[in-house]
């Protein structure tokens, strides 16, 4: 869908430069997405994946983040291995509601209620990050933390539409549970992609 060079504003590698690449396609239809025109599968440039490694060579990072969209709607076998062997740091943003391809070196699995993430690839996740909408998504993300292995990062982040009434609730939860930390949606409050 598109490409382009920023700062990572969200979870654990918040804050950090990072090439993105946004896949066309997703399935999972989250009433709040804030990218409804990624959802198509069809309506989408294609670009060479030599041609976006050509890209990605012209800026200072090393990461790249696959997000979406759903990007594990497409089989990143081929992606990824083309990254690892110019020596970038493959990162990726999931429901993880599809089956795992790639090789990752983060996986950041954000679950959605709309199709549920794999058992599987909620194993290999690295960082869960679960957004906040209403109260009782506390409890609702509480079901997945105890399926991720206990290294996983755990964050809670507010719908960029209910930050004003959820991040309180978000602080208040994590000084209860300090297991969690708080990830905002850091590239919305400084206005870059
Ligand atoms: S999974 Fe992501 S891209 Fe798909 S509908 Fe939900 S927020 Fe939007």
């Amino acid at each position: 869908m598109e490409h382009f060079y920023t700062i990572q504003g969200e979870g654990f590698h918040q804050g950090k430069a990072a090439y993105f690449i946004r896949l066309g396609g997703c399935d999972v239809g989250c009433t709040w997405c804030d990218v409804k025109e990624s959802w198509p599968f069809d309506a989408h440039p294609y670009y060479p994946i030599e041609s976006l490694i050509t890209e990605v060579k012209k800026t200072n990072t090393k990461m790249v983040v696959v997000t979406g969209g759903e990007p594990l709607l497409h089989n990143l076998d081929t992606l990824t291995n083309a990254l690892h062997t110019e020596g970038f740091h493959t990162n990726i943003e999931t429901s993880g509601s599809s089956p795992l391809s790639g090789s990752w070196d983060w996986i950041c699995l954000s679950p959605k209620k709309f199709k549920r993430p794999l058992p599987e690839v909620l194993l290999k996740a690295n960082e869960l990050k679960v957004i906040v909408y209403n109260k009782t998504d506390f409890a609702w993300g509480e079901q997945f933390a105890a399926q991720v292995t206990p290294n996983c990062k755990l964050y809670l982040q507010p719908e960029w539409s209910k930050a004003a009434a959820m991040t309180p609730l978000i602080v208040e939860y994590i000084k209860q549970h300090p297991e969690w930390e708080l990830s905002l949606q850091l590239h919305k409050y400084i206005n870059v992609p």
